[in-house]
């Protein structure tokens, strides 16, 4: 029967699968220090982390029986990943579980922004039950999404998704990926009925000339924004921007300063450049719909997540 240390836990799916398949799965979290040891001692073949513990070059040089690292989520900053593949090692992460999760938080962003619901939010508590009246006028003129034009850019798993609620939602999609040229988008409906849309990628001009709001789904590859000042001016006046993809892939500067000056209207932030210490600026703008990195953050997705691991090792163990 092979051990498995989930030390950063797994879902309750995750853990009852591998159980089931007669794996001995152990939550009780080990520091960092002494994880070597426990893995050892133990004889854990499978050793599962999230984004707290870190399995380095000393850790796979030091444990011999170790035969996977599994990391539930997405980023594997914490593990030596060729090294360990280098020394036979398997290493599973699972990219897919928290696209519909993150696609979700930006409607959530993008319905509240249309509504001022972040606003709105702050100012109830503190005036609603004396300043109705002058509150409901505040907060009128919102707009509706469908109809609108949104634009995507960076085209892989989640942006589809957000393309998928976006047609949903009756809006008009651009796409721009630097990539990839097309994707097919299949909407699935409650009685089984099918229908797939091609999106072809278009020019990052055209997505930020032509789009009422412009989310964003690339990875941070570089240390220049991909939305800085220029970007945003070729950008519609009044339009929205959400970024749930990393911390400076917008400038936050450029970002604030648009803001102040009535260029662009919205504007939502999941992700930060200074994490988990992001401007207070950025925190106290009362225009921006805020949410501290939550954007894979569902209990459906840690569900898939215990589950596409468990898949993965069961396999393996197959083989
Ligand atoms: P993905 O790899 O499936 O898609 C990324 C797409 O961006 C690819 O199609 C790629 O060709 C394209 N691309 C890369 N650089 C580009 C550029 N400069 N301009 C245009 N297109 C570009 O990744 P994904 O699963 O869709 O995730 C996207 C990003 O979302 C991740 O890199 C991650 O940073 C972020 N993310 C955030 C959260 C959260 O909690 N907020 C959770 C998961 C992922």
């Amino acid at each position: 029967m092979s051990k498995i240390l989930a030390n950063d836990g797994i879902s309750e799916s995750g853990k009852v699968a591998l159980e089931e398949k007669g794996f001995q799965v152990i939550t009780e979290k080990v520091d960092q220090e002494n994880l070597i040891e426990t893995i050892n001692k133990e004889g854990i073949e499978v050793l599962l982390v999230r984004s707290a513990t870190t399995a380095r070059k000393e850790l796979i040089d030091a444990c011999p029986n170790l035969k996977i690292i599994g990391r539930g989520g997405v980023g594997m900053d914490n593990i030596d990943v060729e090294y360990a593949k280098e020394k036979g090692l398997e290493v599973y992460n699972t990219p897919a579980a928290s696209s519909s999760s993150v696609a979700e938080l930006v409607f959530a962003h993008l319905f509240g922004m249309v509504r001022f619901l972040y606003e709105s939010n702050r100012q109830m508590p503190l005036e609603g039950d004396q300043n109705f009246k002058s509150l409901k006028k505040a907060f009128s003129g919102g707009s509706e999404l469908t109809g609108k034009t949104l634009g995507i850019i960076g085209f892989g798993r989640i942006g589809q998704e957000v393309a998928k609620r976006a047609i949903g939602l009756g809006m008009n999609v651009l796409a721009h990926d630097k990539y990839t040229s097309e994707a097919n988008i299949t909407l699935n409906f409650f009685n089984g009925d099918k229908k797939t849309f091609t999106i072809e990628s278009t020019s990052l001009k055209n997505v930020l000339r032509g789009s009422d709001f412009v989310t964003l789904h690339i990875p941070k590859l570089e240390d220049k924004a991909v939305i800085g000042a220029e970007e945003i001016g070729l950008m519609k006046d009044g339009a929205g921007i959400i970024n749930t993809a990393r911390g400076g892939v917008v400038d936050e500067d450029a970002l604030m300063f648009s803001l102040d000056k009535g260029k662009l209207a919205y504007a939502a932030l999941d992700v930060f450049t200074n994490e988990p210490n992001p401007s207070i600026h950025l925190m106290m703008h009362n225009n921006i719909s805020l949410t501290p990195h939550i954007g894979a953050a569902t209990l459906e997705a840690q569900d898939r997540i215990g589950e596409e691991l468990a898949e993965k090792i069961i396999a393996y163990f197959n083989k």
